[in-house]
């Protein structure tokens, strides 16, 4: 593994052995290349102390409702039962992570997290630093940054401009972190009796136990977990990869519909490109449809986390974006819209579009939708948003609640473009200003469009929607 995916936040001052290693993991749900269990594994080995998998689940997760919570639990139910077979002991708390997690941490060698990006996920790890610092526990503790190929505090230390910016600087460093080789084999297979509230054998209980938002159902189409996320990739090298460069147009199922289980650190981000390059040598995949399946998994992903990392402001309106945007936005705000949708309206896929109708419908039945369509869907809502502000809300509210990839770097990264970051100025226009505009003639022109709603359609009945 190289050493710099690993940050060292607490050192250890006495010799006196602990009883356990433990690994927090919260970003990186997974066994398979997760370099920060692998750092736990070895610091355990190296003391000669068995290991602890702690997971801490909170029913107030933001933004997080059924649908999410479902995906989540299958994945991790996975994680449990694989442990096991390594002799790795698993716990779950239902708590805030950063609160049952403490319970845990007196016994404990050593702490290992994984890394979070966001604000509250960056919020829970400091809390836990805070308070061994505050208590004067005695705990080595290391950050591993496991979910992204580069880590993102060694790609660059500021807010990239934009992908021209970042490109360079990763595709400089990516090949120095293909660094997962083997995962080790844990020495003391000591399986400790430690409290838990783990109920993953029945996930429907362990949903109703939570106090959760049941309002969004779980997806009909996808199920969640390393096993699913390998079929989906095995799908996507067999029948879909070499159509890559056609995959824009939202009729051809060309995409590899793994940012769910990226999402969750269900499936590394590191393990696809090494899969892709294993395909790559073997010829299976063809040159062109591999740089732009890398473009998006590298470049625009991770310019998407050194977003979040770097911008504590990404989900404010008021600091998302770019002066240019917020300037020509301020020019525009007045200009006269053809329609106005309420949420209501909009959620119930109710407009006079049936291009953004079925995006919005395929949004709510599956959990997914199309790269393409999203674009179009969050440009339509500004649209036909009184004002700039209230659009944001409405496509960020919609974005998270519907997707299950939702509430990730990507989700506000991909927003934000719609209003000009990450993005450039285009020719003055009609409420956009100069904001990139998309309308419906090109979804006609480029694309077999009414396949697009067909097919959403389908979909909407086989999840026995009325
Ligand atoms: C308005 C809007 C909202 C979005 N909301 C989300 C969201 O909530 N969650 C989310 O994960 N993505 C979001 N995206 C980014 C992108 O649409 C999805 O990541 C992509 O459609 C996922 O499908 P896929 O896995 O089949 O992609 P593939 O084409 O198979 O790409 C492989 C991987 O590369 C990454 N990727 C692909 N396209 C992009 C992109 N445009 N930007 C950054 N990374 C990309 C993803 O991790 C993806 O899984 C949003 C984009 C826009 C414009």
């Amino acid at each position: 593994m190289n050493k710099k995916r690993i940050i060292n936040v607490n050192e250890k001052k006495s010799n006196n052995r602990k009883n356990y290693v433990i690994y927090w993991m919260q970003q990186s749900q997974r066994v398979h290349y997760n370099h920060a269990l692998e750092h736990a594994i070895q610091l355990a080995n190296q003391f000669d102390l068995p290991l602890v998998v702690y997971f801490g689940l909170t029913s107030d997760y933001p933004d997080a409702n059924m649908r999410h919570y479902q995906f989540m639990l299958e994945g991790l139910k996975e994680v449990r039962d694989i442990l096991k077979k390594f002799h790795i002991s698993f716990v779950l708390k239902l708590k805030s992570p950063d609160q049952g997690i403490l319970s845990y941490l007196g016994n404990a060698e050593a702490l290992v997290m994984d890394q979070g990006y966001l604000n509250h996920q960056k919020k829970w790890r400091q809390n836990v630093i805070d308070y061994v610092e505050k208590n004067g526990l005695d705990i080595h503790i290391d950050v591993v940054d496991t979910d992204l190929i580069v880590p993102v505090h060694i790609v660059s230390n500021k807010a990239e401009y934009g992908a021209y910016t970042l490109r360079p600087k990763i595709k400089k460093l990516y090949l120095e972190f293909r660094d997962f080789t083997k995962m080790s084999t844990i020495k003391n297979q000591t399986q400790l009796e430690l409290e838990s509230d783990d109920d993953l054998s029945n996930i429907d209980n362990l949903i109703k136990k939570l106090d959760l938002d049941y309002g969004v159902l779980p997806s009909a189409f996808y199920k969640g977990g390393y096993i699913e996320a390998s079929k989906m990739f095995f799908n996507f090298i067999q029948n879909k990869v070499n159509h890559y460069l056609e995959s824009n147009d939202p009729s051809n199922d060309y995409t590899s519909k793994l940012s769910m289980y990226l999402h969750f650190g269900q499936i590394s981000a590191l393990e696809i490109l090494d899969r892709m390059f294993l395909e790559l040598d073997r010829g299976n995949v063809d040159g062109q449809a591999f740089d732009a399946f890398i473009e998006q998994l590298l470049v625009r992903r991770e310019l998407a986390f050194n977003y979040v990392f770097y911008n504590p402001g990404y989900n404010q309106f008021d600091q998302m974006t770019e002066p240019w945007a917020y300037y020509t936005m301020k020019e525009h705000v007045n200009d006269k819209r053809e329609y106005i949708y309420d949420l209501k309206t909009l959620e119930s896929a109710q407009t006079h579009d049936a291009y953004f109708n079925a995006a919005m419908d395929e949004m709510v039945y599956t959990g997914y939708m199309h790269n393409y369509m999203r674009m179009y869907w969050a440009k339509k809502i500004i649209e036909w948003t009184s004002d700039f502000k209230s659009a944001y809300d409405t496509i960020i509210y919609l974005n998270n609640k519907y997707f299950i990839d939702g509430r990730d770097p990507n989700s506000y990264a991909g927003v934000a473009w719609c209003f000009g970051k990450h993005d450039r100025a285009w020719t003055e226009r009609h409420i956009f200003g100069k904001l990139r505009y998309m309308n419906d003639k090109g979804l006609k022109r480029k694309f077999n469009i009414e396949k697009y709603v067909e097919d959403v359609n389908e979909k909407k009945e086989l999840s026995g929607a009325k």
